[in-house]
C-alpha cells in the first residue's frame, strides 16, 4: 500500500483539485492508496471538506485535524505516524509537487537498493532575487559548517520506504527541521528535479520574514558551528587585544603617553559590545531551544479524525 500524507493549512481551494490529480495516476500503480489529510488548525473549510472526501471514500481517505496550528513539521510527524502503507509519500495539498512523478519515483524506488526518491526543483526562476540569494546563502552556510547536508532547491515532496519512517518516527524531537531529520536518518536517496510550478489556488503561508526564522531554526536545530564561531572569533580577539596592549605599554615606556587614540578606542569599546550581545543572543537561540525541548510538549494535538465521524453515526 501507498500512503500519501498531505499537510493542510487553510488549503480549502487546492484540495480538490490535488484529489482530482492524484486520482488520475492511480490507476497507473498498482498500490492500493491511503490519504492521510492532516488538517494543520485550518480556519477555512478544510476540515468541512476533510468530513466530505472520507464519506466519499470511507476507504481511501482518513484525516487527522489538530486543535491548532501546529506548522507544517508537526503536520508532517503526524501524518507518517498515522500512515500504515509500505511506502509513504509526502505532498504538499497545493499540486506544487506534481502527482505525475509517482509513478516514475514507485517504480525506482521498486527497482533499486534505494529508501527513498527525493524531488529538486531544476532552478529557482520566477522567484523574488532577494529569496534566491538568501536561500543560495543558507545552503551555502549550512552545508559548510553544518554536519547534515542538506540539498539545494529539495523539496519535502519525496516517497520513502516503511523502514526509513520508522527512523524519521523514531526522533521524536519538539524542534522540527524536516529538511535535516530526512537527511540526518541517512539511508539511500536520489534526486529527480522537475521544473518548478506554482500553486494551483490559495496563498503561500511563507512571509520572508517567517523563511528568515526557519532556516536559522535549521541552523540552530542541526549545527553548533555558530557557537564553534563565537568562541572562535572571541579567543582571536582576546588575543588581538593582548597584543594591542603590550605595543602600547612597550610605546608608552619608550616614547612617553600622548593622550590620543579616544576615537578609536570608543570604536573598540562599541565593537566588542556589540560582539558579546551578539554572541550572547547566539547562545540565548540554544538555550531557548533546549528550554523548548526539556517540557517535552507534544508535537501536535489532535482535536478529531475521521474515526470521531464513525462513532457520531
Ligand atoms: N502547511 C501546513 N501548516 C502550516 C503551513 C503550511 O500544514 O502552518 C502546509 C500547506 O497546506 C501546504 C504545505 O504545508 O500543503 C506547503 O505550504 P505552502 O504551499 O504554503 O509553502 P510553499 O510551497 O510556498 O513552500
Ligand atoms: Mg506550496
Amino acid at each position: 500500500m501507498l500512503s500519501i500524507v498531505v499537510p493542510c493549512f487553510n488549503e480549502q481551494e487546492s484540495l480538490p483539485y490535488f484529489v482530482k490529480e492524484v486520482e488520475k495516476i492511480t490507476s497507473s500503480i498498482s498500490h492500493s492508496i491511503e490519504y492521510i489529510f492532516v488538517n494543520d488548525g485550518s480556519q477555512d473549510g478544510t476540515l468541512k471538506l476533510l468530513r466530505e472526501l472520507h464519506h466519499k471514500m470511507p476507504n481511501q481517505v482518513r484525516y487527522i485535524s489538530f486543535s491548532k496550528n501546529f506548522g507544517k513539521e508537526s503536520a508532517l510527524y503526524a501524518g507518517l505516524q498515522a500512515s500504515r502503507g509500505d511506502l509513504i509519500t509526502v505532498m504538499d495539498a497545493d499540486l506544487q509537487d506534481p502527482p505525475e512523478l509517482l509513478p516514475q519515483m514507485i517504480e525506482r524506488i521498486e527497482s533499486s537498493d534505494i529508501d527513498c526518491v527525493g524531488t529538486r526543483r531544476q532552478d529557482r526562476a520566477g522567484e523574488p532575487v532577494i529569496r534566491s540569494f538568501f536561500a543560495r546563502l543558507f545552503y551555502k552556510l549550512v552545508n559548510k559548517f553544518g554536519d547534515t547536508e542538506m540539498i539545494d532547491g529539495a523539496r519535502d515532496f519525496r516517497l520513502m520506504t516503511r523502514q526509513m519512517v520508522d527512523a524519521i518516527l523514531s526522533m521524536t524531537e519538539y524542534n522540527r527541521f524536516s529538511k535535516g531529520i530526512f537527511s540526518w536518518v541517512g539511508f539511500n536517496t536520489e534526486y529527480i528535479s522537475y521544473e518548478n510550478r506554482e500553486r494551483v489556488a490559495g496563498k503561500t503561508s511563507w512571509s520572508f520574514w517567517s523563511l528568515f526564522k526557519y532556516s536559522i531554526d535549521g541552523i540552530v536545530n542541526f549545527s553548533d558551528a555558530p557557537l564553534t564561531l563565537a568562541a572562535f572569533i572571541g579567543g582571536i580577539s582576546c588575543v588581538a587585544a593582548i597584543l594591542a596592549l603590550i605595543f602600547i605599554v612597550v610605546r608608552a615606556l619608550l616614547f612617553g603617553d600622548p593622550t590620543t587614540g579616544w576615537p578609536s578606542l570608543a570604536s573598540i569599546v562599541l565593537l566588542m559590545g556589540g560582539l558579546q550581545l551578539l554572541f550572547l543572543g547566539i547562545i540565548g537561540k540554544y538555550i531557548g531551544k533546549i528550554f523548548l525541548e526539556t517540557k517535552k510538549r507534544p508535537i501536535y494535538i489532535i482535536k478529531e479524525t475521521e474515526k470521531d465521524v464513525k462513532k457520531e453515526r
